[in-house]
């Protein structure tokens, strides 16, 4: 069963309380309507379910005002159009419209316990999660562009032997070695305390924003080391560079991690 996250909207970025897709529970308590645009829903076109964050209470105050849903996807009333973009091709991200979608009660997450209870639902070890999974994918698609940019350098000849015996570029390839050890070392100091269900949300943002910001300057290094065939369609490069410039973007934004950091550690 495929699940897709339906957080943002077209208004609603990092802001995520400020949600305006509409659930409205029925007189008699046994469903809820939907209606709201839901943007960069990736995979909704091939998933059984929406995983909704909604606002459940129109006049509730801010936090207390949020609920998620389980919405199948081939419920009456539910548009999903293909949004264009650059990397990640493997999955589609979809605009996904509702319109007066009736989901029983039971798909709210925690039933009665849960309505309006999805901030603390989300803010929490949710985001910690998710914040951990686009690390490692930050981290992975480094890793790859490195081992592929060792590996060329070490076959490709300039003036006479193998690019990788000029410093210049074994130099590159030393930092970026360093860049990802010290990538991976954030990674699972962050993942060990989310395994062992300490509060870590300092350090999630702290390895995302690292990893995925460090990851993009290994992986440009790495293009640049395999020269014109850092840029050819016949060479994995070219895909590593799409998908790592979206990695500081998804999931909260590296400014979104600097504002949790600073929020954390009692900076501001
Ligand atoms: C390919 C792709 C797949 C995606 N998949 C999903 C998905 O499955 N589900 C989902 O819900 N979302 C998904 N997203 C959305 C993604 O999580 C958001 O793009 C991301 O959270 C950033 O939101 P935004 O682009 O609206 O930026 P905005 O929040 O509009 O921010 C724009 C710029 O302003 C800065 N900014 C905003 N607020 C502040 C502030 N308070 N302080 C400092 N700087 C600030 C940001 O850092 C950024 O540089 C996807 C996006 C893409 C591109």
């Amino acid at each position: 069963m495929l699940f897709a996250y339906g957080l943002s909207e077209p208004n609603v970025g990092g802001d995520l309380p400020s949600v305006t897709t509409k659930a409205t529970r029925s007189d008699d308590g046994k469903s809820v309507t939907i209606n709201g645009t839901k943007r960069w829903c990736t995979a909704a076109d091939i998933s059984d379910y929406i995983y909704c964050l909604v606002r459940s209470d129109a006049d509730a105050p801010r936090y207390k005002n949020l609920s998620f849903v389980l919405i199948p996807t081939d419920a009456e009333g539910i548009t999903i159009e293909t949004i264009g973009h650059m990397g990640l091709g493997y999955a589609h991200t979809t605009d996904v419209t509702f319109e007066d979608v009736v989901i029983p009660f039971e798909n709210v997450i925690g039933g009665e316990a849960g309505w309006n209870m999805g901030w603390p639902m989300l803010a929490g070890p949710a985001l910690d999660v998710e914040k951990l999974e686009l690390t490692a994918m930050a981290l992975g698609i480094a890793g790859a562009a490195l081992e592929d940019a060792r590996a060329y350098a070490k076959e490709r000849e300039q003036f006479g032997k193998p690019i990788s015996q000029y410093q210049a570029i074994n130099h590159v390839l030393a930092d970026a070695e360093t860049k990802l050890a010290a990538c991976r070392h954030m990674l699972y100091y962050a993942a060990w305390f989310a395994d062992n269900d300490r509060p870590c949300s300092a350090e999630t943002s702290m390895a995302k924003l690292f990893v995925t910001e460090t990851a993009v300057e290994i992986v440009l290094e790495c293009q640049k080391v395999m020269g014109a065939y850092g840029c050819a369609d016949e060479y994995d490069m070219e895909r590593y560079v799409r998908d790592i410039l979206l990695m500081p973007i998804l999931g909260g934004s590296s400014n979104m991690m600097r504002n949790n950091i600073a929020k954390r550690l009692n900076i501001i």
